[in-house]
């Protein structure tokens, strides 16, 4: 109502408390939303990350630290993204997490011959690790690939890479 919001044409008040304290965990993974429920429960019941563990979604998640030499605006702008949240934040463990079936790889496939798209994902996982441990010597850093199980109903499993 005050402090010039006359403006505002609607306003949604959250019913969830807000929680002023810094979590000490960043999460770099995909945009795909299908596998954020699981992702949420993954890393509060099974990494023990606050709820509101810092997020960073882009799609594809770390590919563009793989990419100081092909796209270097790509990387940088990630690259400089990280740096300042991580300055700010205190953060001391980065949690990468790439998966199954992710469109981002899928249209980005080099040439015409059929790669492993899980093998290439493995690989940018550590090329990427490597890059931000170089970045945040303090920060710990691990890497997951998230994959669905079989029958009867897929669910997602995490495994450490
Ligand atoms: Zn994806």
């Amino acid at each position: 109502m005050s402090n010039g919001e006359a403006n505002v044409e609607e306003a949604y008040e959250a019913s969830a408390p807000w929680d002023a304290a810094r979590p000490d965990t960043l999460v770099i993974s995909c945009s795909d939303g299908r596998w954020r429920a699981s992702t949420q429960e993954f890393v509060e019941h099974h990494l023990s990350a606050a709820s509101h563990a810092d997020q960073v979604m882009v799609p594809g998640g770390i590919e563009p630290l793989t990419l100081l030499d092909l796209l270097p605006k790509d990387f940088n702008f990630l690259r400089r993204r990280l740096e300042t949240l991580v300055e700010t934040h205190g953060t001391r463990r980065i949690v990468a997490i790439a998966h199954e079936d992710c469109g981002w790889y899928r249209r980005r496939r080099v040439g015409p011959v059929a790669v492993d798209l899980r093998e290439r994902q493995l690989l940018d996982l550590k090329r990427a690790a490597a890059r931000l441990r170089s970045m945040f010597p303090d920060v710990v850093v691990e890497t997951w690939y998230a994959r669905l199980s079989d029958a009867p109903t897929p669910h997602v499993v995490f495994e450490k890479v």
